[in-house]
């Protein structure tokens, strides 16, 4: 205390000097002081009084609070004099103020406590008050509210403040808002709030009223504010797009990634499938010297094993590339399904049969049930082959010497299912799901020897699916697997069902009769078909020919081909490219434009270095073209499948030729094959009434010969013509009764036919059901 200096002055408050630290602090009106004009001071008792303009105060300088006497009249509005003070003898104070001398005890001074509230009487909002906007007040009165909502645009907000139960000038409001501020707002008489551009959020306003001195809260109010955001300004929204973002980069990405993937496998699988295609070739040239070898006499029994191995593993290679091929076709979606009815019963069997040298080196049984003795359904038949063959084959391959596999087939009116089952190595459980996606090959003592790809499940997968069938399978490590294929039932219309009649069982009422001329070129050949094979090698004619003998009728013909074409029709010509006289192409061309022969399917058989899509690119209008050196079940897969892919079109062509058919659509690729049908149709369509339209007639008025017309009838819908005009009037026939507006007698009448119990006879074994019926 001895240290300090206590300073009043005019205008600065009470400035305290300290001696021994040499600082300096001033005590103003912030402090509490009534006033900055301090014009006495006096010590007592530990506190300096101070006598000022605007009334006393009692400061205390140990805790450097600050003391008012607001209530005390004399001394709250009384301005005290310069030096006028003194300390009496009893203990009194006595100061001189413009309104006479006060005097008083010092320690019976009154000390009261301030009571009053905080009183809000008004708030306004973005400039207007909240009374004038009812919404805002929810029926509550402005001093009442706690909590107020606005929207993100309104964001200025004034709170009014008035103290009530005690004098204005008593208190000193504070305030801070919570969210926004960190500290309070320094005290002051101020009694209006206002923050402008308040954030979206929640806040908190939270108001005091101070007494002068700071020394007491005399109350205290909050008000909490919800500034309203638009909606997309809200934390969920924000969420939301930056989910779907988020989300649209990752597709975008992972799409751009796949197609960079897929590209990259395509390349592989072309490289794979050139790859395969050259080793297919190879191998097949070294198969024939190896059974060139094979025969030899003076071989011995060693030399014979030894060949025997190298046949296995050669064939077993040859598979794999042939698998690589189908597979390739398949994932480039050119894998197409041509379905025709086949007894699935009779297929499982057949490619068991198969195998059963291949069960029997390793002394494996094959057993084989099936719940009907037999079941056609409509699949493609040599997918169906090659996925029953996979499926046995691999069964076989994984399973234990003196194994067992059992083929159980399951057919029924919706779907036919076949289980093969083997007791051999098994497969595990994370094997099994990698089976159908990768190209994937177990890690077990089988397939450490053996030579495979991986392709075999991922075709069976494919061709399956292909034909919107499952496959399942249950499998446990060393014990064995059960591959499950499912296929729906299918139907397909065969060829029409045209009824062959025996000539001269019915005698024809219109004139129309068999084709009993022609019978004899059918007998010829037994019920084979016939192929013209074409080249100036006789000997790899002559190998052509024993490879086929069985199953077709051979022609053969070096250079005087289309000689020969001019007196034969075969239903199908291999010819090959180099020739002296005239070339393969050069023979495909003219085939191909020659109305007499251009119904004719053609397979060229090219040296390696022409490439096939180059020559397709050509437009010679061949069917197929093979390679040379070719495998010759490669050669008679195509000639079979060219085949069956004929009896397609002409069931296609069938269906196709309706009189409402307009003129533009294309029936038959080939341009003259499709005028003479299109003309065909239309002459029987103008004859329709024509009781004596025969064949002869119908020759005639297509300018062609007899023979020609069955020729090219029978090749393009494989019927013959009189069939083709009776499936044509019947058609129309059908169409006719199901319009309801002729008779029976009108409708056979229209059609050609002189009498109704014929009609009706012929009717119903087309169409399995009487006119009357329909
Ligand atoms: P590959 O037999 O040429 O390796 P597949 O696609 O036919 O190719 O089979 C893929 C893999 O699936 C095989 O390597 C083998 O590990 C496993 N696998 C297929 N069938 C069976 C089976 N019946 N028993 C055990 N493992 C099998």
């Amino acid at each position: 205390m001895e240290d300090d200096i206590w300073v009043a002055t005019s205008g600065d408050g009470l400035l305290h000097y300290n001696y021994t630290n040499r600082e300096t602090h001033k005590i103003t009106v912030e402090s509490g002081l009534p006033s900055n004009y301090v014009n006495s001071v006096m010590y007592d008792n530990g506190y300096l009084w101070l006598g000022t303009e605007n009334g006393l105060c009692r400061y205390n300088p140990a805790d450097s609070t600050v003391h008012t006497y607001y209530s005390t009249l004399a001394l709250s509005s009384a301005s005290f004099n310069v030096n006028a003070s003194c300390k009496l003898r009893n203990g009194e104070l006595m100061w001189g103020t413009n309104n006479g001398a006060v005097m008083f005890n010092p320690d019976k001074l009154y000390h009261t406590q301030l009571n009053g509230q905080i009183y809000f009487q008004n708030i306004n909002i973005s400039g207007s008050s909240v009374r004038e906007n009812q919404d805002l007040l929810r029926g509550i009165p402005v001093n009442k509210q706690t909590d107020i909502s606005f929207k993100y645009d309104q964001n200025t907000l004034t709170l009014e403040v008035l103290p009530i139960g005690v004098s204005s000038k008593e208190i000193k409001f504070s305030w801070k808002m919570e969210g926004l501020d960190t500290e309070w707002s320094h005290p002051s008489s101020q009694q209006i709030i206002t923050y402008t551009n308040i954030p979206n959020g929640n806040f908190r306003l939270k108001v005091r009223m101070y007494n002068n001195s700071l020394s007491q809260i005399v109350d205290e109010r909050t008000l909490d504010i919800h500034v309203i955001p638009l909606y997309w300004q809200t934390w969920w929204f924000r969420l939301v797009i930056f989910i779907i973002i988020m989300s649209t980069t990752f597709f975008v990405l992972k799409f751009y990634i796949n197609r960079l993937k897929q590209r990259h496998a395509e390349d592989k699988i072309r490289f794979f499938t050139n790859t395969a295609h050259d080793l297919r070739t190879s191998i097949t040239l070294i198969n024939a010297p190896i059974q060139e070898l094979n025969k030899e006499e003076e071989l011995s029994e060693k030399g014979h094993y030894y060949l025997n191995l190298a046949m296995e593993q050669s064939e077993r290679l040859s598979n794999v590339a042939t698998q690589l091929l189908d597979f390739q076709k398949v994932d480039m979606g050119k894998g197409q399904l041509f379905l025709v009815m086949v007894d699935i019963v009779n297929l499982v069997y057949r490619r068991k049969t198969m195998f059963k040298s291949t069960a029997g080196k390793k002394n494996v049984i094959l057993e084989f049930v099936s719940n009907r003795e037999s079941y056609m359904s409509a699949v493609d038949e040599l997918k169906i082959e090659k996925v029953v063959d996979n499926l046995i084959s691999n069964a076989i391959k994984y399973s234990h010497t003196n194994g067992r596999v059992e083929l159980t087939l399951n057919c029924n009116e919706y779907y036919w299912s076949l289980e093969v089952r083997d007791y051999g190595l098994g497969i595990s459980d994370n094997a099994q799901k990698k089976l159908f996606k990768e190209f994937y090959r177990g890690d077990n003592k089988v397939n450490s020897r053996m030579v495979g790809s991986g392709i075999g499940l991922l075709l069976v997968k494919n061709y399956v699916l292909m034909h919107e069938g499952k496959v399942s399978l249950e499998s446990k490590e060393n014990e064995g697997s059960l591959f499950k294929i499912n296929i729906p039932y299918k139907e397909v219309v065969e060829v029409a069902p045209v009824e062959h009649e025996e000539p001269g069982n019915v005698t024809s009422a219109d004139g129309l009769s068999d084709q009993s001329e022609y019978k004899q070129e059918d007998d010829r050949s037994g019920k084979r078909k016939s192929i013209l094979i074409v080249d100036d090698n006789k000997d790899l004619r002559n190998f052509l020919k024993c490879s086929f003998e069985n199953q077709y009728y051979i022609l053969e013909a070096g250079n005087e081909a289309w000689e020969l074409l001019q007196k034969e029709s075969p239903e199908l010509i291999i010819s090959d490219v180099m020739m002296p006289d005239m070339d393969g192409f050069e023979l495909c061309k003219l085939i191909k434009s020659t109305f007499e022969t251009s119904h004719i399917p053609v397979i060229l058989l090219t040296s390696l270095c022409d490439k096939s899509d180059q020559l397709e690119g050509l437009g010679l209008g061949a069917e197929d073209y093979i390679t040379k050196p070719f495998d010759i079940s490669l050669l008679e897969q195509r000639i079979k499948s060219l085949m069956r892919n004929r009896e397609i079109v002409r069931e296609k062509a069938l269906k196709l030729i309706k009189p409402e058919n307009d003129e533009q659509q294309v029936i038959l690729a080939n341009e003259l094959n499709d005028q003479f049908v299109k003309k065909a149709v239309e002459v029987i369509h103008n004859n329709m009434q024509n009781l004596d339209f025969d064949k002869e007639s119908f020759a005639m008025e297509m300018h062609v010969s007899g023979s020609l017309l069955y020729k090219k009838i029978k090749a393009l819908t494989g019927q013959s013509p009189i069939d083709f005009i009776k499936s044509i009037r019947l058609n129309r026939a059908l169409e006719l009764l199901q319009s309801h507006k002729y008779t029976i007698t009108e409708v056979s009448e229209l059609c050609g036919y002189s009498s109704i119990s014929y009609f009706s006879t012929v009717f119903k074994k087309y169409f399995g059901k009487s006119p009357t019926e329909v």
